[in-house]
């Protein structure tokens, strides 16, 4: 039985003195909930504080990126020693926002401009690699376009995406890989792939991991979903065989709408 997992990605929202209001607020809210594992991922500016601010309880700290060398001369980029060093637990890799796909257009923030800075499939395969040498779990994400999708080639994307994400990467090493799908076009729209259709794909990248590792790893992997999870939807997703929890942009920026997020979680478990 795989224990659910629920990560708030916080993206590019609140300074320290919110965020430490955000997670002492869901502490209490979430105590005592130990069939979970909950995680929130602040911006960089907040880690070290909110990692404080988590000590003594049921959260995990994570980051919502890294790059691939212990240190050097890479403005701007953080090492995972240095996550580590702040209490970080996990780190989210190849986030679509990251990658530069956007599900809502922005015109300020083109693909063309974005994808300077950002991931592809090397980057975060070789990321991966990096984070789980030196001992920081990463929540791998994957997920289509809506013109992906209309082409009818979703599959053949997160498989691909999959695939190359885990390369090198050991059977044994997969206990501290989580897989997250996350449909670009359903990323802060509102607009929620049906629980059917989200698991059937998450159904899928578990295949991918059968195939690369075998069933035994498959059947153990966590894949959470993410695309406008809400507390009126989570149900229905959490309740699918193949959904083992999810990544929460939005909804993970309120104590209160994240704290229901896990207990819906909890009542899978
Ligand atoms: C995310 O941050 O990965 C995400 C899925 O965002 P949202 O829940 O806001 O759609």
């Amino acid at each position: 039985m795989r224990k659910p997992f629920m990560t708030g990605n916080w993206k590019m929202n609140k300074t320290v003195g919110e965020g430490a209001e955000l997670v002492k607020a869901l502490a209490d809210m979430v105590w005592g909930v130990e069939d979970v594992t909950i995680a929130v991922c602040p911006p960089f500016t907040a880690l070290q504080p909110i990692g404080q601010a988590l000590r003594n309880t049921n959260i995990a700290l994570g980051a919502q990126g890294m790059f691939w060398k212990t240190e050097g001369a890479y403005t701007g980029e953080v090492s995972p020693g240095m996550l580590k060093d702040v209490g970080c637990t996990y780190v989210i890799l190849g986030h679509s926002e990251r990658r530069g796909r956007f599900g809502v257009p922005d015109k300020d923030v083109t693909e063309e401009l974005i994808t300077v800075f950002g991931d592809n499939d090397a980057t975060v395969n070789k990321k991966a690699l990096f984070a789980l040498d030196q001992g920081l779990k990463p929540i791998v994400c994957c997920g289509e376009l809506l013109s992906e999708r209309q082409a009818g080639n979703t599959d053949a994307v997160v498989v691909s995406q999959i695939k190359a994400a885990l390369q090198g990467i050991t059977a044994e090493q997969m206990a501290d890989v989580t897989l997250a799908y996350e449909p670009v076009w359903a990323i802060g729209t509102g607009e929620v792939c049906e629980a059917d259709e989200a698991d059937r794909v998450c159904g899928v990248v578990r295949s991918t991991v059968v195939e690369l590792y075998g069933d035994c790893v498959a059947q153990a992997t966590i894949i959470q979903y993410g695309g406008s999870v809400k507390p009126d939807n989570i149900a229905g997703l959490i309740a699918k065989e193949n959904i083992d929890g999810g990544l929460v942009g939005g909804a993970s920026l309120k104590a209160a709408d994240f704290a229901a997020l896990v207990k819906a979680a909890s009542s899978r478990a």
